[in-house]
């Protein structure tokens, strides 16, 4: 089964890369693709353009038409408020537009992952008149979780590939959904914070399970359900939640991924000049100071060559010479980022124990036990 992730010009590379490589992180029967060539612009379509004058008519749309963003509930707004929406004949027009484009296949799912707010105001929602389209609204995440919008978004894929093969058609899929959020994927999730419910169990009812039960496979339910389950893992570390949990193994593996495999095998993803200069700091538990980096030279351009694609070799070369020079910011600038990456991947203390650290002028090192590591 293929599931094709469309980005619209507005959503970062950064975020969609993020959800195909979490989406991505277990092989099986579901495959995801996007084709980044083919970007799609809502910008340059038709908007609604959603005028709140007053405070009253705020809350009062509120109460009575539930479709006003989360954004707008949960932080402080001004009167008049004015925001340019889209309809969602729109969206899946996009999502049509895409499949003659790419020849897609009509049983395969095209999902539209957009920062634009839709007229309804869902999270998510399939396309009546062809469930295989759907879309995802992917901006205002910060005012709910504290870590990547990755996890919810990734997860929102797999439910709505889930509720497509629940249901026979979408008057059921309106009616048939859990109306009040009981932790199960297939509940009717408008707002972002009851998404994080479902991510939480990352769990699908019995109830459910036998709907889905004659309408897809059990090897494409167990991946679903393998995702879900690792979505909902790698969540909980990144949202710092696991901090008194004592550091585990770091493996770097043949292909030279380096997976953090007590962690449900989250994998950090770095560059492969950072990657260079994170081994040699492996290889030195004492720790290197930055004014001697350029001692280490020969050293840094074998491990480079062992992960990298050689490529033109000067050109290596010189990004090593700059990076082990003591006047360049080159080698601070991959620290930075390493740390930034662990820190978004398992939360700032559990951390502490992987990054490379120390005081300006002072030797840096990575604290983790070197009995817990394991290069191949
Ligand atoms: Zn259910």
């Amino acid at each position: 089964m293929r599931i094709h992730l469309v980005k619209s010009a507005e959503v970062s590379v950064e975020l969609f890369t993020k959800i195909m490589d979490l989406l991505q992180a277990h092989p099986g029967p579901l495959n995801f693709s996007c084709n980044l060539d083919s970007v799609s612009n809502i910008y340059l379509d038709e908007k609604i353009l959603n005028n709140i004058k007053t405070k009253e008519e705020f809350e009062k749309q509120l109460a009575t038409e539930n479709n006003l963003s989360d954004r707008l509930v949960s932080r402080k707004i001004s009167f008049p408020f004015e925001r340019e929406e889209v309809s969602w004949d729109t969206l899946f027009a996009k999502c049509n537009k895409y499949r003659r484009k790419n020849n897609i296949k009509e049983d395969e799912f095209v999902i539209m992952l957009t920062d634009i707010a839709n007229n309804k105001n869902w999270f998510a929602c399939l396309d009546e008149s062809n469930p295989f389209n759907g879309f995802i609204h992917t901006a205002d995440w910060q005012y709910f979780i504290s870590c990547s919008a990755a996890f919810p978004i990734a997860y929102e894929v797999i439910a709505l590939v889930l509720q497509k093969h629940m249901f026979d058609g979408m008057i059921d899929l309106r009616t048939a959904v859990h109306n009040s959020p009981i932790g199960c994927v297939n509940d009717l999730c408008i707002h972002k914070k009851e998404i994080i419910l479902k991510l939480r169990t990352a769990d699908v009812c019995n109830e459910c399970m036998r709907l889905l039960q004659n309408k897809i496979t059990m090897p494409k339910i167990h991946h679903a359900l393998t995702i879900m389950n690792s979505l909902r893992e790698k969540m909980l570390y990144a949202q710092n939640f696991r901090q008194s949990t004592p550091p585990g193994r770091l493996l770097i593996d043949a292909q030279k991924r380096f997976l953090l495999t007590d962690f449900g095998n989250i994998e950090i993803k770095l560059r492969p000049l950072e990657k260079a200069l994170y081994i040699l700091f492996l290889k030195y538990p004492e720790g290197i100071y930055h004014s001697s980096l350029s001692e280490h030279r020969t050293e840094l351009y074998e491990i480079y060559s062992q992960i990298a694609n050689m490529g033109d070799l000067n050109e290596m070369k010189e990004r090593i010479d700059d990076m082990v020079n003591a006047l360049s910011d080159s080698a601070s600038q991959k620290m930075s980022r390493i740390k930034r990456v662990f820190e978004e991947a398992i939360g700032t203390e559990l951390a502490k124990y992987y990054f490379i650290k120390g005081e300006p002028g002072k030797v840096k090192s990575i604290a983790l036990d070197r009995n817990l590591m394991t290069i191949e």
